[in-house]
């Protein structure tokens, strides 16, 4: 896709400190890392949203997110945690409009966040029921 930043950089036009690649993905470090290390995966093909990809590229983008994993857990950086992310979404953070995988790196007390609410609660027994069948009958 011409204006997206992410296929600028996997055609090259655009600039990237290159991690890891293959025939499907390519990973690089992240521009604003939430931590030292924190990379992001992408597929070589545009899509926006996860649901649109193809399984031959959305299967690569997650193998080659374990296996950054694995080098960040090896790395200089010694990290004690990882966040896998992936915003789906404007609504869910998302502000590059190309599927990536965020690899971040994490230590105890970085103060990055990443907690959910905590006033969570199950909903009522007939709701949990019938949002379970509505997303069954759409795997
Ligand atoms: P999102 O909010 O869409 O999940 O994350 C987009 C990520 O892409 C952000 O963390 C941002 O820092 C990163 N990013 C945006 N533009 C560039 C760029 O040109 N180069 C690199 N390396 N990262 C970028
Ligand atoms: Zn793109």
């Amino acid at each position: 896709m011409t204006d997206c930043i992410f296929c600028k950089i996997i055609d090259g036009e655009l600039p990237s400190t290159k991690l890891y690649e293959d025939d499907n993905v390519l990973c690089f470090l992240d521009i604003n890392p939430i931590n030292p290390g924190h990379a992001l995966v992408i597929p070589k093909v545009h899509s926006e949203f996860l649901s649109e990809m193809s399984p031959d590229y959305a299967h690569p983008m997650w193998e080659a997110g374990r296996k950054i994993s694995a080098a960040l857990r090896n790395a200089d950086i010694k990290c004690e945690g990882i966040n896998f992310l992936l915003a789906d979404g404007s609504a869910a953070g998302q502000e590059v409009p190309h599927v990536h995988l965020h690899v971040i790196p994490r230590f105890q007390n970085d103060n990055s966040g990443f907690n959910f609410p905590s006033d969570r609660k199950a909903p009522e027994k007939d709701e949990w029921t019938r949002i379970a069948e509505s997303i069954r009958k759409n795997v």
